[in-house]
């Protein structure tokens, strides 16, 4: 099985592909963020060194970061990375301890994302992902999956979100070039249905 990584701006849909990804394609799923946000919610050190920098729409420091995926990240195949790396330096520090094979780049402009993310709730017990638009829960305000309450994360506020998608451009951006040149990248357009996204994510991986 492949090690693939989901690369793309903030609401580009990661988290949305990746669900399917691993029920479909049996990766095990690595996001960095949802990890973090478990770490906050349990009040960890981690969580309240991490916490800052996630309100404010910053990258939380590599260090931090790298000791957290290695511990939880061995070198067995099929990883699905989702949200990390972000920065160059993790990636060059991923090379090291887990091959690459695919990089999947969802593509999608500034303004739609900042329109999908001021409609996104996340389940506050599983984490299950809704759009307000174009993918609300059957009940107003409980997860279809497992009745939790939904809320707004604190960083899909519109202030915070303009900052990550400037973080975004500064630091992760990068991040296309460095995989266009090891000739892992494949670009898929993201301003679609998540059908529509997902279809082509799983046809890049089946090639
Ligand atoms: P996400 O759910 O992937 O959008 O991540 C939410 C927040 O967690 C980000 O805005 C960062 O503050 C932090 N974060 C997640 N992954 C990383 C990473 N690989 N490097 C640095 N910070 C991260």
């Amino acid at each position: 099985m492949k090690n693939v990584v989901l690369l793309g701006p903030p609401g580009a849909g990661k988290g949305t592909v990746a669900a399917r990804l691993v029920q479909e394609f049996g990766l095990t799923h690595v996001s960095t963020g949802d990890m973090l946000r478990e770490e906050v919610a349990q009040a960890t050190a981690l969580g309240q060194l991490a916490h800052g920098y996630m309100a404010r729409g910053e990258l939380v420091p590599d260090e931090v970061i790298l000791a957290m995926v290695r511990k939880r990240v061995d070198a067995r195949k099929g990883i699905l990375f989702d949200g990390f790396p972000r920065t160059l330096a993790q990636a060059q520090a991923l090379s090291q301890f887990a091959p690459v094979d695919v990089v999947v780049f969802l593509e999608v402009d500034k303004d739609e994302v900042v329109r999908r993310l001021s409609s996104r709730r996340i389940c506050e017990n599983c984490g299950a992902v809704y759009n307000l638009v174009t993918q609300p829960p059957r009940n107003e305000g409980r997860c279809d999956l497992c009745g939790g309450k939904l809320i707004q994360r604190e960083d899909d506020k519109p202030e915070v979100v303009a900052r990550r998608f400037d973080v975004y451009l500064q630091d992760s951006a990068p991040l296309v070039t460095y995989y266009e040149e090891s000739g892992v990248l494949r670009r898929v357009r993201a301003d679609r249905s998540p059908e529509e996204v997902f279809a082509a994510v799983a046809e890049v991986l089946r090639r």
